[in-house]
């Protein structure tokens, strides 16, 4: 594509986005870096829809970069529960923590130094360098990418290394010119509302004149992502383990539930966890109730643990695994001084009342079958 082809595609996009562009409260404070790096990692893997609300409570929360820094990391992993991907909050409030401590509170202008932050990899430092310091920074995330190979009509594998380093090249070429910013804003924004995964709407596509997908009728077909191979199942026992209305909890210190509250639980395959020596079976039934024991030993709780499951199975599904979690119940439970638990008011939904503590939306899921099942554990 020629220079004059370049900005024509440009001044198409950023006419377009300035009539058509949603009212995002990100958006209103785009010379906030704080509030759009919170934005950015809430909307990664996230849909807008779903981000709204928890943003503006996070920030309601959290005014300041400052405050964020500040808060102890279960009062973060509480403002974030329900959202998924906690690995992302995490990342965020250590980003935070180094900008206090390295750069004095001022997210720094200087684009390395941006990207040596924890969390912030090229996408995110793009995305605060042009939007919030008007600097020609270029961004690709997932609209990017499949916007930029239909438009310039790119059949090899989107994963690949060379793939990649196309995209950036070409978002590196477009960016630069007035209104950086607002620029790549214009892609995000066309690949949400209009050059999207299915059926785009190529008709009313501010570039519809340059692109080659259009013109060669395989918009659907790109971007080229191979097939994924399946997530892979895992079967799971969760104990309910009660003392009159509260439930036991134990904090996660791994990296899939880390920071986070969550019960007792356990694969049904860890070591240790076939049938007790003394109960004689051997079947699915007596592995997972022996899997149940283990997983309260190992949170180290007592209690009246029950023979049967007290809900249906729950299934869950994270990025690359498909859960099958069995629901055990336990009574008079015991926390051990050394242990990890704590005992945490639950409503009558299986909401924790708690405040300030990070649950796994697994650990709802689970709750809410324990209560909606016939034969309640409380
Ligand atoms: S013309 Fe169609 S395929 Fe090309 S960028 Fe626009 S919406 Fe996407």
């Amino acid at each position: 594509m020629s220079a004059e082809e370049i900005g024509r595609l440009r001044a198409a996009l950023l006419g377009w986005y300035d009539g058509a562009k949603r009212d995002l409260p990100w958006r209103e404070r785009a010379g906030d870096p704080y509030a759009v790096w919170v934005s950015e990692v809430m909307l990664q893997q996230t849909r807008v829809d779903t981000v709204l609300p928890y943003y503006a409570r996070f920030l309601e929360r959290f005014p300041t970069l400052r405050a964020l820094a500040e808060a102890r990391e279960d009062e973060v992993m509480g403002a974030w529960s329900g959202l998924g991907y906690y690995r992302r909050a995490r990342l965020l409030h250590s980003g935070v923590r180094e900008v206090v401590a390295r750069y004095g509170g001022e997210v720094p202008v200087d684009p390395q130094a941006r990207r040596s932050l924890p969390g912030v990899g090229r996408y995110t430092a793009g995305a605060l360098g042009s939007v919030c310091f008007g600097l020609e920074e270029p961004i690709v995330d997932g609209n990017v990418a499949r916007i930029l190979t239909r438009i310039f009509g790119i059949a090899s594998p989107l994963p690949e290394r060379e793939t990649q380093k196309r995209l950036w090249a070409l978002a590196e070429a477009l960016v630069v010119g007035e209104r950086p910013g607002d620029f790549n804003q214009s892609m995000m924004e066309l690949g949400a509302l209009v050059c999207t995964v299915k059926r785009p709407k190529c008709d009313a596509c501010p570039a519809r004149d340059a692109c080659v997908a259009r013109a060669e009728g395989t918009s659907e077909q790109l971007p080229l992502i191979p097939r994924k191979t399946p997530p892979q199942r895992a079967e799971l026992v969760a104990v309910v383990a009660t003392r009159g209305e509260r439930v036991v909890m134990v904090r996660g210190d791994d990296a899939l539930f880390g920071g986070l509250y969550g019960l007792p639980m356990t694969a049904v395959d860890a070591p240790g966890t076939g049938p007790a020596p003394s109960s004689g079976a051997d079947t699915p039934d007596a592995v997972r109730h022996n899997a149940a024991r283990l997983a309260l030993a190992s949170a180290g709780v007592s209690g009246r643990l029950g023979r049967e499951p007290v809900a249906p199975p729950v299934s869950h599904v994270l990025s690359h695994r498909r859960l099958t979690v069995h629901v055990y119940g336990a009574t008079h439970a015991r926390l051990a001084e050394a242990g990890s638990g704590r005992l945490l008011e639950v409503d009558a939904h299986g909401v924790v009342r708690t405040p300030d503590v990070g649950i796994a939306r697994l650990t709802h899921k689970v709750l809410e079958a324990a209560r909606s099942a016939p034969r309640s554990t409380r």
